[in-house]
Parts: structure tokens; sequence; C-alpha cells
């Protein structure tokens, strides 16, 4: 009713002007027919993601005195164009007397600026992908090809061509392995209860453990020198050393400053998914294909072009080096499957489950391979979990969460039940996803809490959440360094929700855009903060 009275008001003064109400990222089965009849002269539809899109025009029809603005160009991925699907949906909305404009299915906001400039990716590759002035020329083609015998012009059978010749993209021993996955594998074999009290035995922490979320300070001589390695100015060696040397500077910060469970920092790390993007197979990488992930930062992200495998391992080299370094637990961090493809390209020619599912077994072996090395607490971020999540709600489990949370839990399926599984997620709201949070099977979860007021943890409580948390208890999106009083506040309300011995004391987010200074200083007051709050609490676990 609000939709319908807003746009009968809003098209009351329309005169001389056209206009077209533009739809996007799913179809409009709900709203169809109150969204035809308006007084309006165009309607976008979405037909890439719309998935009901043709079926809602052909079942109520579209009227003859609009015009369909047809979303056929796919606006969030960088495949190119199907033109024989494309062209044969047009055909049958002008057959139906449908007066049609070609369109992307959104804006272009979504994908890449040019394939021009992507001097080093191989034409066999480079060929099956439209960023967005390439997409514009895919319109323009299906406009032309649609009036004429097609089949014989050279656009047309040049494009069919792509879709029967995709090199490199199959691996038999992947495709194997993922068929062969048994439903074992997709749970840990000790429930949590029985996890949380052996590793309670193992690894001795004191009350409220502190930790932080992975990275510390990418300062500019962290960026002057991973640019000065990919740029052949300094050898493989030096670049190395450097590293290991911050490394040991940062192990050594944590001991000083008392926190309980160490990290080694993610300095050579560039991005958290570009990072294994760039060491796992099946995965591309372009040179330019920058998109905006929000504000004013920009991401490359991976292209998932065929079967993903670990070649090697990616992380257990660093992570054991800053093991050496301290008796104090060094927490493993990866980057969860279904943040990997969320932040990534998926490919069309498999579903996103099966990609998904591939990643995780490649992050699987990962995670073995940390433990056996004596790497016993992991962090596994799927800071992007919600991102897919469908418009709909009730697609939310049955399109997605059903496959996207096991796809977690095959991750870590395989660990000891005293190896320690961390998660970490933020950017968002979690309140109405907690069953599937939970569904996760973690032993410990850290998110950003500290600016939505703690809501999150009345719905934990609502939902008998048992997981160990750690709701960040400072913002780290800004350089303010917060008083011990207040991460002290911070915490005292948190023990008002949550039980002691499931509570963990941490920032809400990696640091790495912070400054040293601050960075220090703050997490100084934490460890203060927490030291306060054992001794008020002292005798209760
Ligand atoms: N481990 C990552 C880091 O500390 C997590 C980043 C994130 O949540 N976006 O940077
Ligand atoms: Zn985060």
């Amino acid at each position: 009713k609000l939709f319908k009275d807003l746009y009968q008001g809003l098209l009351s003064q329309k005169d001389q002007v056209k206009v077209l109400v533009n739809t996007y990222f799913g179809d409009v089965r709900d709203v169809y027919q109150e969204l035809t009849d308006l007084a309006i002269d165009g309607i976008g539809l979405d037909f890439i993601e719309g998935k009901k899109s043709q079926e809602l025009v052909e079942h109520y029809g579209f009227p003859k005195d609009k015009t369909l603005f047809l979303g056929l160009v796919n606006g969030k991925n960088i495949w190119r164009n199907n033109y024989q699907s494309s062209l044969a949906l047009i055909k049958d909305l002008k057959s139906q007397g449908i007066d049609l404009v070609l369109s992307t299915s959104c804006s272009l906001l979504h994908v890449p600026y040019s394939l021009e400039n992507e001097s080093a990716l191989p034409e066999k590759y480079q060929k099956h992908f439209a960023f967005a002035e390439e997409k514009l020329g895919e319109l323009n083609d299906l406009s032309q090809l649609i009036d004429t015998d097609y089949h014989h012009d050279p656009r047309f059978q040049e494009n069919q061509a792509l879709f029967t010749d995709r090199p490199d993209s199959y691996d038999p021993k992947v495709q194997e392995r993922l068929a062969a996955i048994p439903k074992t594998a997709y749970q840990r074999s000790v429930p949590f209860d029985e996890r949380e009290k052996a590793q309670k035995a193992f690894f001795n922490l004191p009350l409220f453990p502190t930790t932080t979320i992975g990275s510390f300070p990418q300062t500019k001589e962290v960026k002057l020198k991973r640019k000065a390695f990919k740029n052949g100015e300094i050898s493989q060696a030096d670049y190395q050393n450097f590293l290991k040397k911050k490394i040991k500077d940062c192990v050594q910060l944590q001991e000083e400053l008392g926190l309980d469970v160490l990290v080694h920092g993610e300095f050579e790390r560039n991005d958290m998914v570009e990072y294994f993007g760039e060491q796992l197979n099946g995965v591309l990488f372009t040179e330019k294909a920058w998109v905006q992930s929000y504000g004013t930062r920009c991401v490359k992200p991976p292209i998932i072009w065929g079967d993903v495998s670990r070649a090697q391992s990616m992380t257990v080299s660093w992570s054991v080096y800053a093991q050496s370094l301290t008796k104090k637990p060094m927490k493993g961090m990866l980057t969860g499957p279904v943040t990997i493809l969320n932040w990534s390209f998926p490919r069309e020619d498999i579903s996103v489950k099966d990609s998904t599912l591939q990643l995780a077994l490649a992050i699987r072996d990962e995670v073995l391979d940390l433990e056996a090395n004596g790497i016993r607490i992991i962090q596994v971020d799927e800071a992007a979990l919600r991102e897919k999540l469908p418009l709909r709600q009730s697609d939310w489990y049955t399109e997605y969460l059903d496959w996207a949370i096991p796809a977690f839990r095959l991750v870590h399926s395989g660990c000891h039940k005293e190896t320690q599984i961390h998660t970490h997620m933020c950017y968002s709201e979690f309140t109405d996803i907690i069953p599937a949070i939970d569904a996760m099977d973690a032993d410990v979860i850290t998110f950003e809490a500290s600016r939505s007021n703690l809501e999150i943890l009345d719905s934990l409580k609502e939902n008998h959440f048992t997981t160990e948390v750690g709701p960040g208890v400072y913002d780290i999106h800004s350089p303010r360094i917060p008083s011990v009083s207040e991460i002290k506040e911070a915490l005292d309300k948190m023990l008002q929700k949550v039980k002691p011995e499931k509570l963990w004391v941490n920032p809400d987010c990696g640091l790495k855009t912070r400054g040293e200074k601050e960075t220090q200083a703050s997490l100084k007051h934490l460890v203060q903060a927490t030291k306060e709050l054992r001794h008020e609490n002292q005798g209760i676990v």
C-alpha cells in the first residue's frame, strides 16, 4: 500500500517527463501487478538474478503502453553474456509484442571498468570476460543481431564457441574429491560442550582471555617493502627477512602488553581474500580490475576460473615461525570459504555451492596442516558471511545458508577436540541469522559489536547460544584511543548478558588500518581493563 500511495503521489505531478522505474538484484514477484499498473512509461526488470522475471511477464503479460528495460547482461559478474540464450529471450518477448530496451541487470558499479589495460592475462582467458565497457558492446551486439539471421554472424559464432571452450578449468581430482565427501565430514565428531572442557584444560587460559582479530598495523614501511618486492627491487630473501622481523617485533609487543592468545600480525597479506586467492589453483588475477568495496576502498577480486585446490601450504611457515617465538598459543589466521567466494567473481558454469565446497576443501587442508604443525588455535574469518543472503528472507536457508554453513563446518570438522576454532565476522547485523551462526559450530566467535549497542548479546541469549564470544570492546575504525574505564564499562555491560567463562576480550576487527602508536595504547588499555575485571571476578569460575 505504501508503495502504491508513494508512486501515485509522485506520478500525479508528472506531465512532460517520462518515468522509468528500474528494479534489480532479483525479481518483483510480490509487486509485479502493482508495478505494471502504475502510470509510468518504463519498467526495468532483472532477468539475471530475477529467477521469476520471465515467468511473471509470460503469466501476467506486460502492458502494451510501457517499455520493458530488459536486464539481461549481468551487471555483477564478469563473464561474457551467452548470446544464444539472450537472443532467444529477446525473441520470445518481442513475439509477445513487448516494446524492449536492452540493458544490464543492474548498475555497472560492481564490475571493473575495462579489459583494455589487462595486458598480462592470456587471451585464452581474457576472451571469456566482459567488464563494464565490454558489456556495453554486448548490448550493442545483441540489439544488432536480433534483427538478422545471426547464426552465420561471426559475432554470434565466436560467442557460442566460448561456452564449449574453457581451457584449464576442469580438474578431475578436485571433482572426485568433491563427489566423495562423506556426510560425517560436515560435522566435528566431538560435540561443543565436550570440546570446550578439553580446550579449557589444554590451553589453561585465564578468565576473560585477551586476543586480537589478526592483523597489526600495515604501516607505510610494510606497504613499501611489498611493493619493492613485487617490482623486483628487493630479493625474496630480503622480503622474507623483513616480514620475519615484523613478526618478531609483533610477538614481542603482544608479550609485553600481556595478551593471552597471540597472532603473527598478517604483514605478508595485501588483502584477506587476495592473499589466499593468489595461492590457490584455479583462481585468476587481473592487473587493474579494481572495484569499490566500501567508501573509498577498492579491491581487486580474484576470478574463480576453474576447479579450486590448495597448491601448497599457504600460511603454515609464518604461523610456525611466530609460534617458535613464544610459549603462549599462536593463533593461525585463515579466510573462510564463504568469504573468499563472496569477495571473488564466481564461475557461472558450476554452482556457487560447488565452488564454495571446493574452497572449503582447500582451506580444510590448510587447517589440518596448521594443526599438524603445532598451531592449536585457528581462526577462520567469515567477515562476509551475510553478503550473499538472498533478498527474500524465505530463501535465506534453502538458497544459501543450507550450504554455506556446512561448507564452513567442512573446514574444521577434521580437527582434534583440543584444537580451538575461532571465527570472526563483521560489517553487518547478525541478530536475524544467529541459528545459522550457531550451526557453524565454532568454539569461539569474535564480532563487531562496539557500534551496535550490544543488542546482539540479547539475541545470543534468547537463542541459547553456547559458543564462547568475543564481542569487540572498542571500535577500530577510528584512531581514537579508548580509555581503560570505557573498555571496563563495555565489559561490565557484556557480563550482564554473557557468562564469565564464555567471554573473550578483543578489539572489534583487525588492526591493519590503524597506526602503531594508537594500537599499542588501545591494547594496553584493553589488557588493563581485563585485569580489573579478573580481579573483581576472582574465584568465580
Ligand atoms: N583477520 C583479518 C584482519 O585482522 C580480519 C579482517 C576482517 O574482519 N575484515 O585483518
Ligand atoms: Zn572484522
